[in-house]
């Protein structure tokens, strides 16, 4: 096993190109670690591209126009940000049911939505938020989980909102029971306005197994117009991008929150 602290984001993605299946970016290690046999014994043969060296990707900032979170932030820096709590409380609101403390102050941002399946992704895409890549370039976040290998995210760009521009939204996490347990589910709609009903803009959702997505086709069928939809329409809607399991908890969650029970 070998751990490499690159000197810039840029040097970690060339990196990461040159050994491709080698390599795996680590930031807080909380998951990665999971994947190993022996929790303090990293498998042979790979290298660990360490991402939390540059202050440039820990900062939380605002922009003109969006929030801009560092990916490397730890996420419960993230959870308690003055400016999250102002622009995403939605982010912040999930972000404390994710985890224990302990979890929470070592795992970052970056490492939650690298995973693909974590809380915070389909909360992300929901706001429509970009990620920053490791060049400065920003992309929909959607298209960054849907590449094949997933690259080095530098920070994430979030519209702003606060009391003059407020976002409507909520974030579903399900689980086997009320107790700590893995998450089975996550979802995350937004509405047009504070009205809520069927004027939803995005939903997503993520799931262990099933990496963060837009639910597309429930977003079309709740945009169009005539008689409200049925629980049947928004479960074979979900079915478009979700295993049935999960499309038949996703759909009851959306019809619930869209008053359409
Ligand atoms: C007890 C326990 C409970 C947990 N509960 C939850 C929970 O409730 N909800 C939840 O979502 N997760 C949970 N997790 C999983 C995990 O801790 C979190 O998802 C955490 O945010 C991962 O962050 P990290 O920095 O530790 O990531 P790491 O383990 O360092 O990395 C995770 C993945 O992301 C990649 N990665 C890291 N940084 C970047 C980057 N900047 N750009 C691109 N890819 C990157 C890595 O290569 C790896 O594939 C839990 C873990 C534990 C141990």
């Amino acid at each position: 096993m070998e751990l490499v602290t690159p000197a810039t984001p840029q040097d970690a993605q060339a990196l990461a190109d040159r050994l491709g299946a080698r390599a795996r970016f680590i930031a807080g290690g909380t998951l990665l670690q999971q994947e190993w046999d022996e929790p303090r014994l990293a498998p042979p043969g790979l290298c660990f591209i360490n991402v939390q060296a540059w202050p440039e990707t820990q900062r939380i900032a605002l922009g003109e126009a969006h929030l801009r979170i560092g990916a490397g932030a730890r996420l419960e820096t993230v959870r308690t940000h003055a400016l999250v709590l102002a622009h995403a409380p939605l982010l912040s609101e999930a972000l404390g049911q994710l985890g224990a403390l302990g979890v929470r102050r070592l795992g970052t941002l970056g490492g939650n939505v690298g995973w693909g399946m974590g809380d915070s992704a389909p909360v992300l895409l929901a706001l429509d938020a970009e990620a920053e890549l490791a060049d400065g370039t920003r992309e929909p976040l959607e298209r960054t989980l849907l590449r094949p290998v997933r690259p080095l995210m530098v920070a994430f760009h979030l519209p702003r909102a606060d009391a003059r521009r407020p976002v409507h939204a909520v974030f579903e996490k399900v689980g086997y029971r009320a107790a700590f347990s893995p998450g089975r589910l996550r979802l995350a709609l937004r509405w047009r306005d504070a009205a809520r009903g069927r004027a939803v803009v995005r939903a997503a959702a993520g799931a262990p197994g099933v990496s963060a997505v837009r639910l597309h086709a429930v977003e079309a069928l709740l945009a169009e117009p005539g008689p409200r939809p049925g629980l049947a329409a928004v479960r074979g809607a979900c079915l478009r991008a979700l295993p049935p399991p999960l499309a038949l908890i996703a759909s009851r969650l959306i019809a619930g929150h869209c008053g359409l029970l």
